[in-house]
This record gives C-alpha cells, sequence and structure tokens, in this order.
C-alpha cells in the first residue's frame, strides 16, 4: 500500500484567524477520540492529560468536526481564500 506523502503539501497558515478553534475541554475520551481520529496528527495529547492542537498541516477533512459537537470545536470551517492547504501529489 502506498503511504500518502504529507509533506509535499503546502499550507497557509491565518494564525490571526484559524479556520478551528477548540472550546477548553477536559473529557478525556473527547480528547482521545480527536488524537485517534485526526488523519493528519494534529491532535497531541501531552503526558499532563492536555491536548496539543496545531492548524498547521489541517487536511480540511472535517473527521473532527463530525466526531465532536459545537462544545468541542466552537468554529471549524474552510480557511478563507489563499490559505489553507495546497495537495502536492508526485
Ligand atoms: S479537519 Fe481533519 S485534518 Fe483537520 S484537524 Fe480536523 S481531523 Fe485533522
Amino acid at each position: 500500500m502506498i503511504q500518502p506523502d504529507l509533506s509535499r503539501n503546502r499550507y497557509q497558515v491565518a494564525h490571526a484567524n484559524p479556520h478551528i478553534i477548540l472550546a477548553d475541554v477536559q473529557e478525556r475520551m473527547v480528547l482521545m477520540r480527536l488524537a485517534i481520529a485526526c488523519p493528519a496528527g494534529l491532535y497531541r495529547l501531552q503526558p499532563d492529560g492536555s491536548l496539543h492542537f496545531d492548524v498547521q498541516g489541517c487536511l480540511e477533512c472535517g473527521t473532527c468536526r463530525l466526531l465532536c459537537g459545537e462544545e468541542t470545536i466552537t468554529r471549524w470551517r474552510y480557511p478563507q481564500a489563499g490559505n489553507g492547504i495546497e495537495f502536492r501529489f508526485g
């Protein structure tokens, strides 16, 4: 099976206006769900039990949005024009 090479993709992130914003969620099952499901591995559980999230590298797949409600992900929208992912194959 051929594995995708995500490092070829390019990202333009609007750090001042990110397209995903998380609530201050503490529930371990929710945090684990995000950490396991994100295909880009952007949600990472830290040794202290907190969650680290970096929107850079987002594939805009919407998985996290589907798995969690608005009480967890308070904003999910596609990035504004000129931002987000540029898929590069080959
Ligand atoms: S949209 Fe997809 S790639 Fe982006 S953070 Fe959510 S699960 Fe990860």
